[in-house]
């Protein structure tokens, strides 16, 4: 029998009684991630991970009934065991490792193998079936190493600097917002972060992240020279607008399309993604050493078309995740 089947709410574990990451309301919810497209509100209980929780609790509020597990302990729920593994995707991102009557499932929900400070790195979870998505799962998404696009950030901050502008920098606020403010050389001038961003800079400190240089601006000696972040629905807002002739860019894995910059009005893209890109999916499955593999978002058919010629099965099943890079 299956670990893991699809029902209307979501992915369900029928020997454990819970649903991995549901879209409907549930009684046991395990959660992957606080992105808005895995942790949703109405369900009676919530797992996560201890450096998810500050986060989860964010995102379902005060009344939420949440539970946490640090990574690598192992909790039994109905008749499955449950431990969660570090994804490398944001702060308290976690893989879900289900055994059951000597059988091994992991769902790996939103992950990335690049190293990034804010969170705690990528492992590998060897088992007989992976359930992976696939956000960037074409050849055509191969990343920079987060050195490059640094340097690339900075060069065009300096730039700006120059020309007497601001640099408006979009990015997702929960997660990305972070890694950048990691990133970024705060020596290099003023950094002013959304209130968005600030609210979740402040959960990251609270569990020991260092975010240097970041505060929340009223631009009282003006944005000139400065450096702001801010999610991507800022974009043309009237928030936006107190900037006057800004710069403006977006850091998404998204920015490997051609075209997309344009398309989006935006002066610049940086390609940083936090999900893995083509080649970091099949080194995940190929570390797992999965003997099947469950393609759940983005990419599926791709992906599940290029396992299949390299001789591992593989199905596609139709979820509701996937919408979290902007
Ligand atoms: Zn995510």
């Amino acid at each position: 029998m299956p670990l893991l089947e699809l029902r209307d709410e979501g992915l369900y574990c029928a020997p454990g009684g819970f649903y991995i990451d549901p879209w409907g309301p549930v009684d046991r919810a395990v959660i992957t991630h606080a992105h808005p497209d895995r942790a949703r509100p109405g369900s009676k209980s919530y797992l996560t991970s201890n450096d998810g929780e500050a986060l989860l609790r964010m995102r379902l509020g005060p009344q939420a009934v949440i539970q946490a597990v640090a990574y690598g302990e192992s909790l039994t729920l109905g008749e499955a065991r449950v431990t969660a593994y570090p994804a490398g995707h944001m702060l308290g991102s976690a893989q879900i490792r289900i055994e059951h009557a000597g059988e091994v499932w992991v769902f790996s929900g939103d992950y990335k193998l690049a190293s990034d400070s804010t969170c705690a790195g990528w492992e590998p979870a060897p088992c007989d079936v992976f359930v992976t998505e696939a956000t960037f799962g074409l050849p055509i998404f191969r990343w920079p190493s987060a050195g490059e696009v640094r340097d690339s950030i900075h060069a065009w901050w300096r730039a700006n600097q120059q020309a007497g502008r601001a640099s408006l920098l979009f990015a997702n606020p929960l997660g990305k917002a972070q890694r950048l403010l990691a990133l970024i050389d705060s020596a290099l001038g003023p950094i002013f972060v959304h209130e968005e961003i600030e609210r979740v800079n402040q959960i990251y400190r609270a569990r020991g992240v260092q975010l240097a240089g970041a505060r929340l601006g009223d631009g009282e000696k003006g944005w000139a020279g400065a450096l702001v972040l801010a999610p991507p629905e800022a974009h043309a807002s009237a928030w936006a607008k107190r900037f006057g002739t800004a710069s403006t860019a977006l850091a998404s894995g998204w920015m490997r399309i051609r075209g997309t910059r344009r398309r989006r009005s935006l002066d610049r893209g940086f390609v940083l993604s936090d999900h893995a890109d083509w080649s970091g999916l099949l080194s995940a499955v190929e570390a797992s050493g999965a003997e099947s593999v469950w393609v759940v978002s983005g990419f599926r058919g791709p992906m599940v078309r290029w396992l299949a010629e390299h001789g591992r099965r593989s199905i596609s099943v139709d979820t509701r995740f996937g919408e979290a890079e902007p």
